[in-house]
């Protein structure tokens, strides 16, 4: 089976549908690595869109949790905080259901799906090869995919043993999985690898290969859309430079 592999859309529908056009024809399943909402100014559009997808699998993130009020905004900055209540009343009682319903942990077959991390699914951030290899311990599953810093990486370690390795991938980069490997796509709607195009995975299920997705989607009408809801401006302008 081949799925497409999306994370961190963050309320940015252009470059949700830039990705589904771009992979279009080539997956029959999405899983979805959290944070659906928060930044972007389409949330509840993008969680419905996400919601249709076909085969999903879907964890939650901590943008998801924040605007369903489950954990404490107070760890978000204020700008953060001030976008967490503005998704709160953009969302449809639908887009709430669905977002509530998500688990913090999928497995997949050998995969396990979660936001940040298999240590602390919603909040912890990998960003070091060294918190890489402590989360190996908690997964009962060689594989796992995470989301979360909007960085596409992967930690890979052969044997069980030893600190993990960490690759930084080309654009187009396959990597076909072996050993213990936690991989991470990237950001659909909020890049932060200094390239702001929408970042997503490709894998097949039978061959075990990952492969590193990049598209250029319209960063302006996006941002048009975030001044005219009042967004905060340092989230409007980081788009365009992918941090
Ligand atoms: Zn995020």
């Amino acid at each position: 089976m081949n799925v497409l592999v999306i994370s961190d859309i963050h309320a940015n529908l252009i470059a949700l549908e830039a990705v589904l056009a771009d992979a279009e024809g080539q997956y029959e399943a999405v899983w979805c690595l959290g944070d659906l909402v928060g930044y972007g100014p389409d949330p509840d559009a993008c969680v419905q869109r996400v919601k249709a997808l076909p085969g999903l699998r879907c964890v939650r993130g901590n943008h998801d949790a924040a605007v369903l009020d489950d954990i404490d905004v107070g760890a978000f900055n204020r700008e953060a905080r001030f976008t967490v209540q503005w998704t709160y009343h953009h969302l449809s009682g639908d887009s709430f259901d669905f977002l509530e319903a998500l688990p913090e942990v999928v497995r997949v077959g050998e995969v396990t799906l979660t936001h940040g991390s298999p240590r602390e699914p919603v909040w912890e951030y990998i960003l070091d090869r060294h918190t890489a290899t402590l989360n190996f311990r908690y997964l009962a599953t060689p594989f796992c995919f995470v989301g979360h810093t909007h960085l596409p990486v992967v930690y890979m370690r052969q044997g069980g043993r030893g600190v993990a390795r960490k690759v930084i991938p080309e654009e187009g980069e396959s990597i076909a999985l072996e050993g213990d490997m936690i991989l991470n796509p990237g950001s659909v709607g909020q890049p932060r690898d200094s390239d702001p195009r929408a970042a997503y995975a490709l894998f097949d299920t039978e061959s075990l290969v990952w492969t590193f997705r990049r598209v250029a989607y319209d960063i302006p009408t996006v941002q048009e859309r975030m001044r005219e809801y009042g967004l905060p401006e340092r989230h409007i302008v980081r788009l365009e430079g992918g941090w």
